[in-house]
C-alpha cells in the first residue's frame, strides 16, 4: 500500500513519530507539504518566516533525497490537496505530527477526509508533553506557569527520540511537485533578508548545529547571561523549533549527561523549554490568543494609536537606545533578544499606550521564530492582560533596564551605530548627555540619532492611570 506523509510544521526526520509510524505500516510514503492560503498560523506566515520556509523545505528536501525519497510540494487547501493526492497515488491513510494551532481546522480535516475514505492518523511531538497530560488536581489546565512547570517535573521525562531513518520507501514514481522557487517566498527588492544567514542555517542540519555549539559550551552562563543582550548565551533554537526542524524531546534530553556543575543551568532551560508547551496549553484553550485579550477586562483598555509613534518604534527611531536597538536588531536579522522583546513590547505597550496586539503582529512579521502561541502568550504577558500576566504596575524604565542588563552599551553600539562612541555613562540616556559629549561622539541629537519620541516620566503615569482605571472597573 502507498501512505501519504504530511509535513507541517515538523520539517525534519529526526524524532518524527509520524514517519517512523508511516514507515512501520510497511507502505510506501509519499511526502508532501501543502501551502496553504492560511498557513498552519494565526495568519498568513510573515515575510521573516517565508525567508526561513524557503529555505528549511529547500533543506529537507535534500535529506529526504539522500534517503532515496524526496518531497512534493504542492499548493491549495489541505483537504482537497490530499484527497487528490490519495487518488493519485491510491493511499488511503495521511500521518501528520500533532499541531495545536488549528486544532479545530485538524478536526475539520479528520472529518471531511473520513468521509472520503481516507484516514489520517494523528502523532506528538511537537511539544514536551501532550497538553492533554498536563491537568491541575480538578482536571483542568493550568492558568499560572510555576504549577505548569511543578506538574511537568512530576510527568517525569519526555518520550525517548527516535533517530532519523537510513531510508524512507517510496513508491516508484513520486506525483510532480511545484517548484519551490516558482513559491515566490524570498524577498527580491529590496533584499531585507541580506543579513539573515549571517545568522541562520534553516533545516535539520542547523538545528542540530546549534544545539550542539550550546550543549558544547555545558550551558555555562544560561542563567545568568540569559539576560544580557550582548552576550550570546542562549541556544538560538527558538526559529527552528517553531518549525519543527528540532523536536523539544530531543533538545530535552541532549542536556542529560552534562557535568554536575551545570545542574543550575540545565533545569533553568529546560524551565524556558517549558514556557512553550505553556504556551501552547493557552492557545488550546484560547485558539484566538493573537486577538482575544485572555482577561477580558482588557477589552475596556483605552489604546492611544499614534500612526507616527508607532512607526518610530519599528524603525528603532525612540529616542531610548535599547528600545532602538532590540527594534534594529529585529529588522535586520529576523531575532531579538528575549530581554529586549519585553522592554521593547512593554515601551509600545506601556510608553506609547499602544494595543499589544498591534506589537505582536509586527513581530509576527518580523521574527523568524514567530509562533502562534509563545509570540501572543508573551505579549499578552508583557501587557497583563494574559493567564499568567506581570503585574500591572510593572512599567519598564527603558534607560535603567539599559544600564542594568547592557551596562556597558556592547549591544546598543552594535546594533545603533549611530551612537557607538558615545561614552558608557550616557549610552542608554544620550538626551542627558552634555553637548560637549555628544559632540565629541560626533552625535547631533535630532538630527543624527532622534530625540526621545516620549517623556517616560509622563508615559509611566498616564499607563499606570490607565491600567489602574481598569482594575477599578473589573
Ligand atoms: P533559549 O533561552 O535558548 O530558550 C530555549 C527555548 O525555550 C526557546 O527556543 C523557546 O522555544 C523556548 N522559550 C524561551 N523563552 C520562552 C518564553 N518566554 N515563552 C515561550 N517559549 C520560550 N518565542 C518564540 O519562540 N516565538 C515568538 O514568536 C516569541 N515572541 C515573543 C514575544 C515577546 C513580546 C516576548 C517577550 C517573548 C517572545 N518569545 C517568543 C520568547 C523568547 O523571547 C524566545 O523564545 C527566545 O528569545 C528565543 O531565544 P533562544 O532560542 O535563544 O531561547
Amino acid at each position: 500500500p502507498t501512505v501519504i506523509l504530511w509535513f507541517r510544521k515538523d520539517l525534519r526526520l529526526d524524532d518524527n513519530q509520524a514517519l517512523h509510524a508511516a514507515i512501520g505500516s510497511g507502505g510506501d510514503i509519499v511526502p508532501v507539504y501543502i501551502r496553504e492560503p492560511q498557513a498552519l498560523n494565526v495568519g498568513p506566515l510573515g515575510g521573516a518566516q517565508d525567508w526561513w520556509l524557503h529555505h528549511s523545505l529547500s533543506a529537507l528536501k535534500t535529506s529526504l533525497r539522500s534517503v532515496s525519497s524526496d518531497l512534493v510540494l504542492l499548493s491549495g487547501q489541505a483537504v482537497d490537496v490530499l484527497a487528490r493526492l490519495a487518488k493519485e497515488t491510491g493511499a488511503d491513510t495521511v500521518f501528520i505530527n500533532r499541531a495545536y494551532e488549528r486544532d479545530v481546522v485538524d478536526r475539520e480535516i479528520v472529518a471531511q477526509l473520513k468521509a472520503q475514505g481516507i484516514r489520517l492518523i494523528a502523532f506528538h511531538g511537537k511539544l514536551l508533553h501532550e497538553p492533554g497530560r498536563i491537568r491541575t488536581g480538578s482536571g483542568g489546565s493550568f492558568k499560572v506557569f510555576t504549577p505548569f512547570w511543578n506538574a511537568i517535573q512530576k510527568l517525569g521525562e519526555p518520550h525517548e527520540p527516535v533517530d532519523a531513518p537510513a531510508n524512507v520507501p517510496a513508491p516508484e514514481h513520486l506525483p510532480r511537485s511545484e517548484d519551490l522557487e516558482s513559491w515566490a517566498l524570498l524577498p527580491s527588492k529590496p533584499d531585507w533578508a541580506s543579513d539573515f544567514s549571517k545568522l541562520w542555517t534553516p533545516g535539520e542540519q542547523g538545528a542540530k548545529d546549534k544545539l550542539e555549539a550550546f550543549i558544547g559550551r555545558d550551558l555555562q552562563d544560561y542563567k545568568r547571561g540569559r539576560d544580557l543582550p550582548a552576550v550570546d548565551a542562549t541556544s538560538t533554537l527558538s526559529a527552528h523549533l517553531a518549525h519543527g526542524e528540532i523536536s523539544p524531546a530531543r533538545v530535552w534530553h541532549a542536556t542529560r549527561n552534562l557535568p554536575r556543575s551545570s545542574a543550575e543551568e540545565v533545569s533553568h532551560f529546560r524551565r524556558e523549554l517549558a514556557w512553550r508547551d505553556f504556551c501552547y496549553s493557552l492557545l488550546e484553550e484560547l485558539p484566538r490568543l493573537d486577538e482575544v485579550n485572555w482577561d477580558r477586562k482588557f477589552d475596556a483598555m483605552q489604546w492611544h494609536y499614534d500612526p507616527a509613534e508607532f512607526n518610530a518604534w519599528t524603525r528603532g527611531q525612540t529616542g531610548y537606545p535599547i528600545v532602538d536597538a532590540g527594534m534594529r536588531q529585529l529588522w535586520r536579522y529576523g531575532f531579538m533578544h528575549n530581554r529586549v522583546r519585553m522592554i521593547t513590547a512593554s515601551f509600545l505597550i506601556k510608553d506609547l499606550m499602544i494595543d499589544w496586539r498591534k506589537g505582536e503582529k509586527w513581530f509576527r512579521d518580523t521574527l523568524v521564530d514567530a509562533d502562534p502561541a509563545n509570540n501572543a502568550g508573551n505579549w499578552q504577558w508583557v501587557a497583563g492582560s494574559g493567564a499568567d500576566a506581570s503585574p500591572f504596575f510593572r512599567v519598564f524604565n527603558p534607560v535603567l533596564q539599559g544600564e542594568k542588563f547592557d551596562a556597558e552599551g556592547d549591544y546598543v553600539r552594535e546594533h545603533v551605530p549611530e551612537l557607538a562612541r558615545l561614552d558608557s555613562k550616557y549610552i542608554h540616556r544620550p538626551f542627558d548627555a552634555p553637548p560637549q559629549v555628544l559632540a565629541k561622539a560626533g552625535i547631533e541629537l535630532g538630527k543624527t540619532y532622534p530625540k526621545p519620541i516620549i517623556d517616560h516620566g509622563f508615559a509611566r503615569d498616564r499607563a499606570l492611570a490607565a491600567y489602574r482605571a481598569l482594575r477599578g472597573g473589573g
